[in-house]
Protein backbone atom coordinates (compact mmCIF):
# COMPACT_ATOMS: atom_id res chain seq x y z
CA UNK A 1 0.00 0.00 0.00
CA UNK A 2 1.45 3.68 -0.99
CA UNK A 3 1.19 5.42 2.58
CA UNK A 4 -0.09 8.82 2.52
CA UNK A 5 2.65 11.47 3.33
CA UNK A 6 1.36 14.54 3.93
CA UNK A 7 4.70 16.84 4.32
CA UNK A 8 8.02 15.79 3.52
CA UNK A 9 10.97 19.28 4.04
CA UNK A 10 13.87 16.92 5.50
CA UNK A 11 16.12 15.03 4.06
CA UNK A 12 15.10 10.97 4.18
CA UNK A 13 17.51 8.41 5.86
CA UNK A 14 15.86 5.45 4.23
CA UNK A 15 19.44 3.47 4.21
CA UNK A 16 19.96 3.90 7.82
CA UNK A 17 19.53 1.03 10.39
CA UNK A 18 20.39 3.04 13.20
CA UNK A 19 20.49 6.05 14.43
CA UNK A 20 17.78 8.81 15.42
CA UNK A 21 16.08 8.13 12.16
CA UNK A 22 15.69 4.27 12.86
CA UNK A 23 12.60 2.92 14.20
CA UNK A 24 14.57 0.90 16.32
CA UNK A 25 15.91 4.17 18.53
CA UNK A 26 12.56 4.89 19.26
CA UNK A 27 12.02 4.74 22.89
CA UNK A 28 8.54 7.01 23.09
CA UNK A 29 5.43 7.59 21.46
CA UNK A 30 3.84 11.04 22.67
CA UNK A 31 -0.31 11.00 21.92
CA UNK A 32 -1.93 14.03 21.55
CA UNK A 33 -5.72 13.17 22.04
CA UNK A 34 -7.51 16.46 21.49
CA UNK A 35 -6.08 20.03 19.98
CA UNK A 36 -8.51 21.48 22.40
CA UNK A 37 -7.70 23.30 25.45
CA UNK A 38 -8.95 25.49 28.51
CA UNK A 39 -5.98 27.45 29.07
CA UNK A 40 -4.31 30.09 25.94
CA UNK A 41 -1.13 29.90 26.87
CA UNK A 42 0.40 32.90 24.99
CA UNK A 43 3.23 30.49 23.83
CA UNK A 44 0.92 28.13 22.41
CA UNK A 45 -2.30 29.83 21.16
CA UNK A 46 -3.86 32.53 20.12
CA UNK A 47 -6.30 34.16 22.43
CA UNK A 48 -9.61 33.97 20.31
CA UNK A 49 -10.05 32.48 16.71
CA UNK A 50 -9.04 29.20 17.40
CA UNK A 51 -10.00 26.65 14.82
CA UNK A 52 -10.69 23.34 16.46
CA UNK A 53 -10.71 20.06 14.37
CA UNK A 54 -13.75 18.45 13.91
CA UNK A 55 -14.91 15.81 16.21
CA UNK A 56 -14.66 13.21 13.51
CA UNK A 57 -11.58 13.97 12.60
CA UNK A 58 -10.19 12.89 15.97
CA UNK A 59 -8.93 9.50 16.93
CA UNK A 60 -11.50 7.63 18.84
CA UNK A 61 -10.20 5.89 21.78
CA UNK A 62 -10.07 2.08 20.04
CA UNK A 63 -8.13 3.64 17.39
CA UNK A 64 -5.40 5.36 20.00
CA UNK A 65 -5.77 2.01 21.80
CA UNK A 66 -4.64 0.27 18.44
CA UNK A 67 -1.66 2.39 17.30
CA UNK A 68 -0.19 1.75 20.77
CA UNK A 69 -0.96 -2.30 19.90
CA UNK A 70 1.01 -2.24 17.02
CA UNK A 71 3.85 0.50 18.96
CA UNK A 72 4.33 -2.56 21.32
CA UNK A 73 3.71 -5.67 19.67
CA UNK A 74 5.77 -5.01 16.72
CA UNK A 75 8.53 -2.58 17.72
CA UNK A 76 8.74 -3.03 21.19
CA UNK A 77 8.14 0.82 22.35
CA UNK A 78 7.13 0.39 25.89
CA UNK A 79 6.66 4.35 27.08
CA UNK A 80 3.75 6.53 25.80
CA UNK A 81 2.59 9.78 27.31
CA UNK A 82 -0.46 11.30 26.44
CA UNK A 83 -0.85 15.10 26.07
CA UNK A 84 -3.16 17.82 23.98
CA UNK A 85 -4.34 20.38 23.86
CA UNK A 86 -5.08 19.48 27.17
CA UNK A 87 -6.31 16.18 27.69
CA UNK A 88 -8.12 16.69 30.74
CA UNK A 89 -10.65 18.39 28.42
CA UNK A 90 -11.33 14.67 26.61
CA UNK A 91 -14.21 13.25 28.18
CA UNK A 92 -13.37 9.44 28.90
CA UNK A 93 -9.86 10.17 30.02
CA UNK A 94 -10.11 7.85 32.93
CA UNK A 95 -11.49 5.57 30.55
CA UNK A 96 -8.47 5.71 27.81
CA UNK A 97 -6.10 5.68 30.44
CA UNK A 98 -7.19 2.02 31.73
CA UNK A 99 -7.47 0.80 27.96
CA UNK A 100 -3.75 1.66 27.23
CA UNK A 101 -3.17 0.06 30.66
CA UNK A 102 -4.92 -2.73 29.66
CA UNK A 103 -2.04 -3.76 26.48
CA UNK A 104 0.10 -5.68 26.80
CA UNK A 105 3.47 -4.14 26.87
CA UNK A 106 2.51 -0.69 28.09
CA UNK A 107 5.03 0.03 31.28
CA UNK A 108 5.02 3.77 31.29
CA UNK A 109 1.99 5.67 30.78
CA UNK A 110 2.13 9.37 31.67
CA UNK A 111 0.24 12.21 31.60
CA UNK A 112 1.31 16.24 31.10
CA UNK A 113 -1.15 18.17 32.30
CA UNK A 114 -1.55 21.82 32.79
CA UNK A 115 -3.47 20.55 35.75
CA UNK A 116 -6.24 22.82 36.27
CA UNK A 117 -8.41 20.07 36.49
CA UNK A 118 -6.20 17.35 38.32
CA UNK A 119 -7.62 18.16 42.01
CA UNK A 120 -10.36 16.15 40.63
CA UNK A 121 -8.83 13.90 38.48
CA UNK A 122 -5.44 12.79 40.14
CA UNK A 123 -7.41 10.22 41.97
CA UNK A 124 -8.95 8.33 39.41
CA UNK A 125 -6.25 8.99 37.06
CA UNK A 126 -3.97 6.94 39.35
CA UNK A 127 -6.55 3.92 40.06
CA UNK A 128 -6.47 3.75 36.47
CA UNK A 129 -2.89 3.10 36.20
CA UNK A 130 -1.47 6.39 35.21
CA UNK A 131 1.97 5.76 36.00
CA UNK A 132 3.71 9.42 35.96
CA UNK A 133 1.88 13.25 35.59
CA UNK A 134 3.64 16.39 34.28
CA UNK A 135 2.25 19.35 35.35
CA UNK A 136 2.64 22.84 33.55
CA UNK A 137 3.20 25.60 35.68
CA UNK A 138 4.97 28.54 34.02
CA UNK A 139 4.86 31.15 37.16
CA UNK A 140 4.54 31.25 40.71
CA UNK A 141 2.58 34.88 40.72
CA UNK A 142 -1.18 33.73 40.62
CA UNK A 143 -1.56 37.60 38.61
CA UNK A 144 1.69 36.34 36.24
CA UNK A 145 -0.16 32.57 35.84
CA UNK A 146 -3.64 34.08 34.60
CA UNK A 147 -2.04 36.50 32.29
CA UNK A 148 0.74 33.60 30.62
CA UNK A 149 -2.28 31.16 30.45
CA UNK A 150 -5.23 34.25 30.06
CA UNK A 151 -7.86 31.97 31.75
CA UNK A 152 -5.60 29.81 34.07
CA UNK A 153 -5.69 29.58 38.26
CA UNK A 154 -2.81 29.09 40.11
CA UNK A 155 -4.44 28.07 43.16
CA UNK A 156 -6.47 25.14 41.96
CA UNK A 157 -3.08 23.80 39.95
CA UNK A 158 -1.09 23.75 43.06
CA UNK A 159 -4.38 21.89 44.68
CA UNK A 160 -4.08 19.48 41.92
CA UNK A 161 -0.12 19.22 42.40
CA UNK A 162 -1.24 18.41 46.50
CA UNK A 163 -3.68 15.72 45.27
CA UNK A 164 -1.27 14.16 42.69
CA UNK A 165 0.86 13.71 45.59
CA UNK A 166 -1.50 12.27 47.63
CA UNK A 167 -3.07 10.09 45.08
CA UNK A 168 0.32 8.48 44.93
CA UNK A 169 2.23 9.65 42.28
CA UNK A 170 6.21 9.89 42.74
CA UNK A 171 8.52 11.86 41.02
CA UNK A 172 6.16 14.44 39.49
CA UNK A 173 7.60 16.85 36.49
CA UNK A 174 6.79 20.17 36.52
CA UNK A 175 7.21 22.13 33.14
CA UNK A 176 7.78 25.43 33.11
CA UNK A 177 8.70 27.40 30.07
CA UNK A 178 11.47 29.86 30.54
CA UNK A 179 10.86 33.55 28.66
CA UNK A 180 13.08 36.29 28.72
CA UNK A 181 11.26 39.79 30.27
CA UNK A 182 8.35 37.36 31.73
CA UNK A 183 9.09 34.46 34.16
CA UNK A 184 13.27 34.99 33.80
CA UNK A 185 12.79 36.57 37.85
CA UNK A 186 11.03 33.67 38.99
CA UNK A 187 13.28 30.67 37.84
CA UNK A 188 15.34 30.51 41.75
CA UNK A 189 11.60 30.46 42.73
CA UNK A 190 11.03 27.74 40.71
CA UNK A 191 14.82 25.65 41.84
CA UNK A 192 13.65 26.19 45.74
CA UNK A 193 10.38 24.12 45.14
CA UNK A 194 12.45 21.33 44.71
CA UNK A 195 14.11 22.39 48.76
CA UNK A 196 10.68 21.08 49.98
CA UNK A 197 9.09 18.61 47.25
CA UNK A 198 10.03 15.77 45.37
CA UNK A 199 9.87 17.35 42.16
CA UNK A 200 11.18 17.33 39.40
CA UNK A 201 11.24 20.97 37.88
CA UNK A 202 11.96 21.41 33.55
CA UNK A 203 12.97 24.43 32.30
CA UNK A 204 11.70 24.38 28.59
CA UNK A 205 13.28 27.21 26.55
CA UNK A 206 10.61 28.90 24.60
CA UNK A 207 9.79 27.62 21.18
CA UNK A 208 8.40 29.46 18.74
CA UNK A 209 6.12 27.37 16.84
CA UNK A 210 3.01 28.04 14.38
CA UNK A 211 0.77 31.07 15.81
CA UNK A 212 2.59 31.25 19.20
CA UNK A 213 3.39 34.89 18.44
CA UNK A 214 4.98 35.64 22.20
CA UNK A 215 4.58 38.67 23.54
CA UNK A 216 6.61 41.73 24.47
CA UNK A 217 6.90 42.39 27.88
CA UNK A 218 6.61 46.21 28.67
CA UNK A 219 5.95 48.21 32.03
CA UNK A 220 4.76 44.44 33.68
CA UNK A 221 2.04 43.52 30.99
CA UNK A 222 2.21 41.22 28.10
CA UNK A 223 1.67 42.93 24.80
CA UNK A 224 0.78 39.61 22.02
CA UNK A 225 3.17 40.80 19.35
CA UNK A 226 1.61 41.34 15.69
CA UNK A 227 -0.42 37.23 14.62
CA UNK A 228 3.09 35.67 13.63
CA UNK A 229 1.70 32.60 12.34
CA UNK A 230 3.66 30.29 9.62
CA UNK A 231 5.75 32.78 8.02
CA UNK A 232 4.79 35.72 10.54
CA UNK A 233 7.44 38.00 11.35
CA UNK A 234 6.90 38.33 14.99
CA UNK A 235 7.61 34.59 16.91
CA UNK A 236 8.94 36.29 20.02
CA UNK A 237 12.48 35.00 19.23
CA UNK A 238 13.66 37.47 22.19
CA UNK A 239 12.18 35.78 24.52
CA UNK A 240 14.52 32.83 24.39
CA UNK A 241 16.62 32.68 27.57
CA UNK A 242 18.98 30.06 26.71
CA UNK A 243 20.09 26.85 28.94
CA UNK A 244 23.21 28.70 30.59
CA UNK A 245 21.56 32.22 31.31
CA UNK A 246 18.57 30.10 32.91
CA UNK A 247 21.60 27.77 35.04
CA UNK A 248 23.55 31.42 35.46
CA UNK A 249 19.87 32.91 37.37
CA UNK A 250 19.67 30.10 39.34
CA UNK A 251 23.38 29.61 40.66
CA UNK A 252 23.28 33.28 41.53
CA UNK A 253 20.73 33.05 44.27
CA UNK A 254 21.02 29.28 45.53
CA UNK A 255 24.28 28.29 44.89
CA UNK A 256 25.72 25.68 42.72
CA UNK A 257 23.94 22.90 40.34
CA UNK A 258 25.56 19.35 40.10
CA UNK A 259 25.11 17.30 37.46
CA UNK A 260 22.80 13.83 38.48
CA UNK A 261 23.07 10.88 36.17
CA UNK A 262 20.70 10.88 33.98
CA UNK A 263 19.94 6.63 34.37
CA UNK A 264 18.28 7.53 37.65
CA UNK A 265 16.07 9.62 36.42
CA UNK A 266 12.45 8.39 35.04
CA UNK A 267 11.38 9.16 32.00
CA UNK A 268 14.10 12.01 31.61
CA UNK A 269 13.82 12.50 27.85
CA UNK A 270 15.56 15.11 26.34
CA UNK A 271 16.52 16.91 29.46
CA UNK A 272 20.03 17.32 31.32
CA UNK A 273 19.47 16.97 35.21
CA UNK A 274 20.82 18.61 38.10
CA UNK A 275 20.16 19.17 41.81
CA UNK A 276 21.06 21.95 43.97
CA UNK A 277 24.35 20.88 45.85
CA UNK A 278 23.11 22.96 48.99
CA UNK A 279 19.89 22.98 51.04
CA UNK A 280 19.48 19.29 51.38
CA UNK A 281 17.01 19.16 47.97
CA UNK A 282 14.88 16.71 47.92
CA UNK A 283 13.75 16.59 43.98
CA UNK A 284 15.87 17.95 41.06
CA UNK A 285 16.24 20.48 38.48
CA UNK A 286 15.97 19.65 34.68
CA UNK A 287 16.90 21.57 31.48
CA UNK A 288 15.28 20.92 27.82
CA UNK A 289 16.85 23.31 25.38
CA UNK A 290 15.71 22.08 22.17
CA UNK A 291 16.68 25.78 20.91
CA UNK A 292 20.74 26.54 21.93
CA UNK A 293 21.14 23.01 22.08
CA UNK A 294 19.30 20.73 19.75
CA UNK A 295 19.08 17.22 20.79
CA UNK A 296 18.12 15.65 17.64
CA UNK A 297 21.01 12.81 17.38
CA UNK A 298 19.73 11.30 20.31
CA UNK A 299 15.86 11.89 19.77
CA UNK A 300 14.21 8.69 20.84
CA UNK A 301 10.49 9.33 20.06
CA UNK A 302 7.51 9.62 17.40
CA UNK A 303 4.30 11.88 18.13
CA UNK A 304 0.74 11.34 17.20
CA UNK A 305 -1.28 14.11 16.49
CA UNK A 306 -5.19 14.11 17.58
CA UNK A 307 -5.80 13.71 14.10
CA UNK A 308 -4.22 10.71 13.50
CA UNK A 309 -0.74 11.71 12.07
CA UNK A 310 2.20 10.78 12.79
CA UNK A 311 4.92 13.37 13.47
CA UNK A 312 8.78 13.10 13.04
CA UNK A 313 9.34 16.04 14.98
CA UNK A 314 8.79 18.85 16.67
CA UNK A 315 9.93 21.39 14.54
CA UNK A 316 9.49 20.76 10.44
CA UNK A 317 8.90 17.50 9.82
CA UNK A 318 7.59 14.82 8.26
CA UNK A 319 4.35 13.64 8.74
CA UNK A 320 2.63 9.86 7.75
CA UNK A 321 -1.44 9.64 7.99
CA UNK A 322 -2.15 6.73 9.95
CA UNK A 323 -6.08 7.65 9.92
CA UNK A 324 -6.13 6.22 6.61
CA UNK A 325 -4.59 3.35 7.61
CA UNK A 326 -7.03 2.91 11.20
CA UNK A 327 -10.16 3.00 9.48
CA UNK A 328 -9.24 0.87 6.30
CA UNK A 329 -10.70 -2.05 7.91
CA UNK A 330 -8.55 -4.43 5.81
CA UNK A 331 -5.58 -2.88 7.27
CA UNK A 332 -2.97 -4.69 10.00
CA UNK A 333 -1.20 -3.72 12.80
CA UNK A 334 1.52 -4.29 10.37
CA UNK A 335 0.68 -1.08 8.15
CA UNK A 336 0.38 1.10 11.13
CA UNK A 337 4.17 -0.31 12.34
CA UNK A 338 5.14 0.09 8.56
CA UNK A 339 4.02 3.41 8.90
CA UNK A 340 5.97 4.39 12.01
CA UNK A 341 9.18 2.78 10.48
CA UNK A 342 8.47 5.11 7.48
CA UNK A 343 7.65 8.21 9.46
CA UNK A 344 10.94 8.00 11.50
CA UNK A 345 13.24 8.35 8.59
CA UNK A 346 11.94 11.75 8.18
CA UNK A 347 13.26 13.16 10.83
CA UNK A 348 15.93 15.89 10.22
CA UNK A 349 19.40 15.68 10.88
CA UNK A 350 18.70 18.65 13.24
CA UNK A 351 15.73 20.45 13.15
CA UNK A 352 15.41 24.28 11.53
CA UNK A 353 13.99 26.31 14.86
CA UNK A 354 10.53 27.25 13.30
CA UNK A 355 7.94 24.96 12.86
CA UNK A 356 4.09 25.63 10.72
CA UNK A 357 1.70 23.79 13.67
CA UNK A 358 1.51 25.39 17.17
CA UNK A 359 2.43 23.28 19.95
CA UNK A 360 -1.09 22.75 21.15
CA UNK A 361 -1.53 21.05 17.49
CA UNK A 362 1.34 18.32 18.13
CA UNK A 363 1.53 18.22 21.58
CA UNK A 364 4.52 19.32 22.59
N1 LIG B 1 -1.83 21.24 27.87
C1 LIG B 1 -0.83 20.44 28.46
C2 LIG B 1 0.20 21.29 29.17
O1 LIG B 1 0.23 22.49 28.93
O2 LIG B 1 0.95 20.75 29.96
C3 LIG B 1 -0.15 19.49 27.49
C4 LIG B 1 0.15 19.99 26.11
S1 LIG B 1 1.38 21.25 26.03
C5 LIG B 1 1.43 21.56 24.31
C6 LIG B 1 2.86 20.35 26.40
C7 LIG B 1 4.02 21.18 26.88
O3 LIG B 1 4.45 22.01 25.81
C8 LIG B 1 3.69 22.10 28.04
O4 LIG B 1 4.60 21.89 29.10
C9 LIG B 1 3.85 23.48 27.47
O5 LIG B 1 4.29 24.41 28.42
C10 LIG B 1 4.85 23.24 26.37
N2 LIG B 1 4.83 24.26 25.30
C11 LIG B 1 3.76 24.68 24.59
N3 LIG B 1 4.12 25.63 23.69
C12 LIG B 1 5.46 25.81 23.84
C13 LIG B 1 6.43 26.63 23.20
N4 LIG B 1 6.10 27.47 22.21
N5 LIG B 1 7.72 26.53 23.61
C14 LIG B 1 8.09 25.67 24.61
N6 LIG B 1 7.21 24.86 25.24
C15 LIG B 1 5.92 24.93 24.88
FE1 LIG C 1 -3.22 24.60 26.51
FE2 LIG C 1 -0.98 23.34 27.18
FE3 LIG C 1 -1.06 24.98 25.05
FE4 LIG C 1 -1.21 26.02 27.47
S1 LIG C 1 0.54 24.88 26.64
S2 LIG C 1 -2.55 26.54 25.72
S3 LIG C 1 -2.31 24.50 28.56
S4 LIG C 1 -2.14 23.09 25.26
Amino acid sequence: MLLPIVETSRPRFSDIATGPASISSVRVLRISITDRCNYRCVYCMPEDGVSWLPKEEILTFEEITQVVRAATQIHGIRRFKLTGGEPTVRAGLIDLVAMLKRVDGVEDLSLTTNGQRLADLARPLRDAGLDRLTISIDSLDPDKFRRITRTGDLAAVLIGLDRAEQAGFGSIKINCVTMRGINDDELANFARLTLRRKVTVRFIEYMPLGDAALLNHVDDHFHPGPAAGCGGQNRGDDALLPESEARDLIERELGPLLPVDRQSEPGVGPASVWQLADGKPLGRIGFISAMSAPFCATCNRLRLTADGLLRACLFDGGEIDIKTILRNSNESLDALAHAMTECVRLKPTVHSGHGGKQMSRIGG
